[in-house]
């Protein structure tokens, strides 16, 4: 008999928990779309991304998922026939890398695999040995959502200056916005793009492109852009229909101007720490587990994990026993192994994800954990003892220093 019944965690890497205020903005009649409130929320909705994406520039928003955001921020500044560098560190880069090829843009891939760092040496020499200036855009995932990988887009820029190399900084913040540190001016990225679904809490639909003035500049150079994809009309402002393009998203606009508070309220350092504390507890379990048995993460190197979304994995098939039963029985929803298959596991059998972004606390990732170990246990895969412990002293630490 399951004991599943009561609130449960959606832990999967987006869409994310929603915060109850969150829900509760959408419940409301259809609101006036040409005065009135909801029109005079937008600037401060701009306004309030901008600061969690560290950009004193410009934010255009778009009806759309993440996928939308990789097509648009493309289009705005790559034509037909123009070159691409992607620096893919797992799946999603190289589904980035994917869209740009489906506009006709030249994509050279650096393909780092499901564990590997970007090479900053290889990206240097390939920066310099196009001394014509052909790469228009490098390509980068802050975070890939399917390793679980975190890179370093402040290292990237410093090599594009040392090369003196003028091709755009583009990163992919979707999984990390709202959840790991990200300065998109200090760090020099020119355009980043987020989602609204993930750690901005909000049900999916909305996706934001932000883009600096050499950014904006490039776009200056193009030929033609698709007036839907322009970023140029949404950032006027005025009337709601500037920024979306048409109707905006009415209940969506309400519900993310709830989840941005929540955010501005805790702070952004706070949400920061937060997501850094618990991501650590789930790890320190991990590697518990691990000491006895086949769990094992993705990238060994701490300081290199997202702290929204850690990739593990067990022996085939156990990932998928593993996720299965915690969903029937306890709960708990972790996400599915992408990319990570082999000839021997040709489904990602042993790969899951545990998702930990947005509206997360300690209790809800103790919670999360204990049903993993029970997991662990009532399917009789093999894993270390203590856990529980290991995770619980992570988050005590942390509190204990006030
Ligand atoms: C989720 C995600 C995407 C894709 O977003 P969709 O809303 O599913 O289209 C792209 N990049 C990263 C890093 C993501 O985490």
């Amino acid at each position: 008999m399951s004991l599943s019944q009561g609130r449960s965690y959606l832990a999967i890497p987006g869409p994310s928990v929603m915060p109850d205020q969150v829900l509760r903005a959408m419940q409301r009649a259809a609101p006036n779309i040409y005065a009135g409130e909801l029109m005079e929320m937008m600037p401060g909705i701009i306004t309030d991304l901008k600061t969690i994406a560290g950009t004193q520039f410009h934010c255009a928003p778009y009806i759309g998922n993440g996928h939308m955001v990789w097509d648009v921020a493309l289009a705005n500044v790559l034509a037909e026939g123009d070159h691409a560098l992607c620096l893919a560190t797992g799946r999603f880069g190289l589904l980035w890398a994917d869209m740009a090829d489906g506009l006709g843009i030249h994509v050279d891939i650096h393909d780092y695999g499901r564990r590997d760092p970007i090479d900053l040496d290889r990206l240097d020499a390939a920066l310099r040995a196009d001394s014509g200036h052909q790469i228009k855009a490098v390509l980068m995932t802050h975070v890939d959502t399917a390793t679980g990988r975190k890179n370093d887009p402040a290292a990237v820029r410093a090599v594009l200056d040392a090369a003196d190399h003028p091709a755009l900084l583009m990163v992919d913040c979707i999984a990390s916005l709202g959840c790991d540190e990200y300065r998109m001016d200090d760090w020099g990225a020119d355009i980043t793009i987020a989602a609204c679904q993930k750690g901005l809490m909000t049900p999916p639909g909305m996706a934001f492109v932000f883009f600096n003035n050499r950014a904006q500049a490039a776009r200056g150079r193009m030929t033609r852009v698709a007036r839907h994809y322009d970023w140029q009309s949404r950032i006027e402002g005025g009337i709601l229909a500037n920024y979306f393009n048409g109707t905006p998203p009415t209940h969506l606009l309400y519900a993310l101007r709830a989840a941005l508070d929540l955010i501005l309220t805790e702070g952004l350092d706070h949400v920061w720490t937060r997501h850094h504390v618990l991501a650590r507890a789930i790890w320190a379990a991990c590697d518990a587990w691990g000491q006895g048995g086949a769990m094992q993460l993705n990238i060994p190197d701490p300081a290199a994990r997202s702290h929204a979304v850690t990739a593990a994995r067990l022996n085939a098939p156990d990932g998928t026993r593993l996720r299965n039963w915690l969903e029937a029985n306890t709960g708990v929803t972790l996400g599915i192994g992408l990319g990570m298959d082999t000839p021997e596991d040709p489904h990602s059998s042993a790969a899951f994800r545990f998702g930990h972004m947005g509206h997360i606390n300690a209790q809800m990732v103790m919670g999360m954990l204990g049903s993993v170990d029970m997991g662990l246990k009532a399917l009789s895969i093999a894993h270390g003892d203590g856990a529980l412990e290991a995770a619980s002293r992570i988050c005590a630490d942390h509190l204990k220093q006030g």
